[in-house]
């Protein structure tokens, strides 16, 4: 099988002497950061330029992980702040408003969350600009639409249909897409998302910082190649089969929970936690009273979490590959059609998890085509306003829809509810043209 593998990437242009079309202000705090960013669309159907964009995020490490209540706190004192300054930089002001406005509506804490859905609602008053309330997952969803700093258009976007594994510290996803509006969840997770369970993880390990997923790539990127071919090599099935007396295993696999469970195919990342959690209190805590491992064992855990995390996604996507796919006489073929893959998510920056994409899916259980790879630049993985402003302008131009003031923050909001929540409300082609200037 053919696979190619493309990667967008931040593309900052000043401000060019092409015709300006629409620009839009694009506002994001669903968790910790606090974003920010401009858009600006020169021409219909191709991805807007990204004009600017800036992020702040709450330091959380000394705490052991994001409070909601500090998360909302520091939302409050940043948010309004931050814009005043990125308003100023570009010339945005009541006389010389944007064209349209993009704030996160949900999925996220509902602190976090409505401390920039009041804002935008108020800049949508003082410059009486339309408002889209984003979905934050269709944010991460379009990322892959952006170029490549190299490219304008860009040369390789996904096309619908396309799958996409959407892997970040509160959300993990395999969705199907069918057009901006029509999302399937092909697999949800049943207890918490792969970003929080590698943070937990590493910080069992004893590392310290914001994005512990990201030490804890970086901690095993700097193990010994002789060591990982040692690690890789160990047998971890059972206790007795390695030294350390160390066992995981991928979920899902015993006889008793069996492939699927209730809501259908699911990812489960608790038990990685669990797993280090009870290993330490059994053979650190209990039999050696230091509570502490030493620096080899806590490679070699490393090491294998990463990997049976990685493994375990790539196990579950490969059954509903199989399961939707056209080779086994009990597939639906739901899947048959899709030629695209994208990652993304601030656990999709990760270069293993790319690596093992890349090299263990089975795409050929839904067709012969070649298949594409989407993977967006490592700064538009983790959250930002970039994507939710180039989401809010796709839902304006294409779905015609923008959301009415009445809207409040939605904590959950399945992405296959997209169109379905209160508060939107139809644009006519006038507003569309109007603010789009076509
Ligand atoms: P998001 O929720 O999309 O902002 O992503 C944040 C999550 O991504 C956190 O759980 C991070 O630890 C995780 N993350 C960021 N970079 C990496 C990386 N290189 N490898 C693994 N996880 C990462
Ligand atoms: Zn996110």
């Amino acid at each position: 099988m053919i696979r190619t593998f493309t990667t967008s990437i931040t593309r900052r242009l000043p401000v060019l002497n092409h015709v300006r079309l629409y620009r839009a202000l694009a506002i994001e705090s669903s968790c910790d950061d606090s974003c920010i960013a401009l858009l600006e669309r020169t021409k219909p159907n191709q991805p807007p330029t990204i004009i600017d964009h800036a992020k702040k995020t709450l330091h959380s490490a000394d705490v052991g992980g994001i409070m909601p209540t500090a998360a909302y706190t520091y939302h409050m004192a940043t948010i309004a702040n931050m814009c005043r300054d990125f308003c100023h930089k570009h010339g945005i002001s009541a006389t010389s408003p944007p064209d349209l406005i993009c704030v996160t509506r949900g999925p996220g804490m509902a602190g976090s969350l409505s401390s920039s859905t009041e804002f935008a609602k108020g800049l949508s008053v003082a410059w009486n600009v339309p408002l889209v309330g984003v979905h934050h997952m269709l944010g991460h969803l379009l990322t892959s639409f952006l170029p490549q700093s190299s490219q304008q258009p860009h040369a390789n976007p996904p096309q619908f249909p396309f799958l996409s594994l959407l892997c970040s510290g509160g959300h993990t996803l395999l969705v199907l897409s069918k057009s901006i509006s029509e999302h399937e969840i092909i697999i949800n997770v049943s207890d918490i998302a792969v970003g929080d369970s590698l943070d937990k993880c590493a910080r069992e390990l004893g590392m310290y910082g914001n994005m512990l997923g990201r030490e804890l790539e970086t901690f095993i990127n700097n193990i010994p190649q002789i060591e990982k071919d040692e690690f890789e090599a160990m047998n971890v099935d059972t206790r007795i089969g390695n030294k350390y007396k160390f066992r995981l295993t991928l979920p899902y696999q015993t006889p008793k929970n069996g492939k699927f469970n209730e809501g259908g195919i699911q990812f489960a990342f608790a038990q990685f936690l669990s797993n280090i959690q009870e290993y330490k209190k059994k053979f650190y805590i209990s039999d050696r009273s230091s509570g502490e491992f030493d620096e080899k064992t806590k490679r070699m855990i490393a090491y294998k979490t990463q990997e049976f995390v990685f493994d375990h996604i790539i196990d579950r996507i490969n059954l509903a590959l199989k399961t939707h796919g056209l080779r086994k006489s009990t597939a639906d073929g739901k899947l048959v059609g899709v030629r695209d893959f994208v990652c993304s998510g601030g656990v999709a920056a990760n270069k293993r998890l790319r690596e093992k994409l890349f090299r263990d899916l089975k795409f050929d259980e839904i067709g012969p085509d070649p298949f594409k790879f989407h993977f967006p630049d490592l700064s538009l993985c983790t959250d930002n306003a970039i994507m939710i402003g180039l989401a809010g302008m796709e839902i304006f131009e294409k779905l015609q829809l923008k959301t009415d003031l009445s809207f409040t923050p939605l904590r959950k909001w399945p992405l296959d509810e997209l169109t379905t929540v209160d508060s939107w409300t139809n644009v006519d082609e006038d507003e569309v043209n109007r603010v789009c200037k076509y």
